[in-house]
């Protein structure tokens, strides 16, 4: 194992991007072409080339806003049903308006979308409403074609290093971060005139029902440090109770993919083989109702494609079996599962924040700037909801030229320089113990917690149960973590980060007393929606060294909303006719 060094290393630059997967590279990629003369820094804790949700490809996108099949009109409609109208609408309709041109950039780029024989987007329809899923066949290649774009630009890439916290300078703008080499221990200090934010989905903060720990249905190193370091850097978290939860292949964790098999002919099911909701596309509703088919003598649920026709289902794998997830194929060749013989079993997973699936994260605005000057954030992370790949792609480009806009129009913000030496204090911390608990037993208690006491239907008893039990890890992990290595460092920080998103999570559900969002936010002690007093955003903010929640008004929407149409996501089960 890597040997700690004491090192502390500092550097400049104009434009810091914080981590390299999906909306990061894209984010740095944008500030450096609208300011070439600007220096950009690209920082990940793991190395670019292979990082983040899709370092093994996609299969589609999720939410293609493309001239001929819809408008950003009827998108940022559909989203704001799916989302039980809790939309701040201009982000979305921006986002709607944008991802077109940046599915034009990324096909010249060299990955390929299905096209019809008239060459052609080949859009399939998965949502309740609209038309927005296109497939993407050699979907391996996205991120090998976007790293190409990087070196092109000539981009600086600090690989290895995680950013533990951010720098905030005097007059409340951001100056920078701070991170640590994952193989050394060494630090750098990062002094940036606008940071972005683009770690990710807080993906480790429930157990997966497999037991292991980086079964996750997220990208495993996701541990939330994003939205850790935007809370301690007292920037505005919006809907942190809007939970993700999402239908998995059980015991695989990776995704069912409804949404590649669905267009053709694949369905939802339960153990009859029939249908019960009306629409595979996730939702907090749909999520509903999958739970009650789980909880009923109809569990368990499969993904049903038997009743398909041999060459279909050869179409269906090979796209299933290649890209996001290849590995996919070997785990039904190991259990000897064929779809075209039996149906797959599916389960749901351990609850995230996420907005690329649903609509917790840092709030920004149409900008993609947070409530700190300076401060960005794009992808999962941010507040935008159902963001998805495109998303990140689109927000992250949007994310990017703006910081480069307002970098070009500042100086370095002044900081105190003892918050350095006060961060190296803190990390440093379980590497000065002799004896005591590894970080991996932190991390699995808390997350054990997290599935004992938050995973919806919330129960308003537990959640005060969960905070005194967080509140006892939070000691040991301050008084009695211990690490060896480096590796163990990492682990280490990635246990806080994981523990203040599940103090977090507690504290945001406390607060919404309501039910609202499907399974997302199911209150038992308030089972039913109540628009009077909650048809609002919530912020949650560190205020006096303490965690706050507060309204914020859903701003007026771009695109009206017929009073009819508010509730379609609400009408998910089939309902029996004769
Ligand atoms: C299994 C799965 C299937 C999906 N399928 C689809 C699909 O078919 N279609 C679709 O449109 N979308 C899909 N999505 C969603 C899509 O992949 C994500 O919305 C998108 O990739 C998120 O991009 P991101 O940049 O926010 O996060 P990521 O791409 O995950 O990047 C986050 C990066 O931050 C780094 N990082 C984290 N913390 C730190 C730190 N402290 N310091 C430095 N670096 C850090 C991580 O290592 C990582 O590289 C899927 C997601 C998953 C997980």
């Amino acid at each position: 194992m890597d040997d700690l060094i004491d090192g502390l290393s500092e550097v400049s630059c104009d434009v810091l991007v914080i981590g390299g997967g999906t909306a990061g590279p894209m984010a740095a990629l944008k500030a450096k072409r609208k300011n070439p003369d600007a220096t950009v820094i690209l920082l990940e804790k793991a190395n670019v080339k292979r990082s983040g949700a899709i370092s093994m490809g996609m299969d589609g996108l999720n939410n293609a806003v493309i001239p001929g099949y819809a408008t950003p009109e009827q998108y940022t409609k559909e989203i704001t049903i799916a989302n039980d109208g809790i939309v701040d609408q201009k982000p979305v309709y921006k986002y709607a308006q944008r991802c077109y041109s940046i599915i034009e950039e990324l096909d010249s780029y060299g990955i390929r979308f299905l096209k019809n024989e008239n060459g052609d987007f080949a859009v399939k329809k998965v949502h309740h409403i609209g038309t927005y899923v296109l497939p993407m066949p050699n979907g391996e290649t996205v991120k090998k074609a976007l790293y190409r774009q990087l070196r092109r630009a000539r981009l600086l890439i600090s690989n290895r290093y995680m950013a533990t916290r951010l720098l905030t300078g005097n007059d409340g703008r951001i100056a920078g971060a701070i991170a640590v080499n994952t193989r050394t221990a060494e630090f750098l200090v990062l002094k940036a005139k606008a940071v972005i934010l683009c770690c990710g989905a807080a993906g480790r903060l429930g157990l997966p029902t497999s037991g292991y720990m980086f079964g996750t249905y997220e990208n495993a190193a996701n541990s939330g440090d994003g939205y850790a370091m935007a809370y301690y850097a007292g920037a505005a978290l919006a809907n942190l109770e809007c939970f993700q939860i999402n239908p998995l292949i059980k015991d695989y964790n990776g995704p069912a993919c409804a949404y590649v098999a669905g267009p053709y002919g694949a369905y939802t099911a339960n153990n009859t083989g029939s249908r019960f909701i009306e629409c595979d596309y996730w939702s907090g509703q749909m999520m509903l109702e999958f739970f009650n088919e789980l909880q009923s003598g109809k569990g368990p649920v499969f993904l049903k494609l038997n009743h398909l026709h041999g060459n279909t289902v050869s179409e269906i794998e090979k796209t299933l079996h290649n890209v996001e997830r290849p590995t996919r194929g070997l785990f039904h060749q190991g259990r000897g599962t064929d779809y075209r013989n039996e149906m797959v079993e599916m389960h749901i997973s351990e609850i995230g924040f996420c907005s690329g699936h649903s609509a917790s994260g840092v709030f920004v605005d149409e900008f993609a700037r947070t409530t700190v000057p300076g401060l960005y954030a794009a992808g999962d992370m941010a507040s935008v909801p159902h963001n998805y790949m495109l998303g990140a792609f689109t927000n992250g480009s949007v994310a990017g030229e703006d910081a480069m806009t307002y970098a070009k129009g500042v100086d370095f913000a002044a900081f105190d320089p003892a918050e350095v030496e006060t961060e190296r204090t803190r990390v440093l911390a379980p590497t000065r113990r002799e004896d005591g608990i590894p970080p991996n037993q932190v991390e699995y208690k808390t997350r054990r917690l997290v599935n004992d006491y938050l995973q919806p239907p919330k129960v308003t008893r537990k959640y005060e149960l969960a905070k005194r039990r967080f509140a006892e890890v939070r000691e040991d992990l301050e008084m009695r973590m211990m690490v060896r290595n480096a590796h163990e460092l990492m682990r280490s920080l990635e246990a806080a980060s994981i523990l203040d998103c599940a103090d977090m999570a507690a504290h945001a559900s406390l607060y919404r007393t309501e039910s609202r969002w499907g399974l997302y936010h199911l209150r038992t002690d308030y089972p039913t929606k109540n628009n009077e007093d909650w048809f609002c955003h919530t912020l949650l903010r560190k205020q006096d060294d303490r965690m706050a929640s507060e309204k914020r008004a859903v701003q007026p929407y771009v695109v009206p909303i017929a009073d009819e149409e508010k509730d379609l996501y609400d009408k998910q089960r089939i309902r029996a006719s004769a």
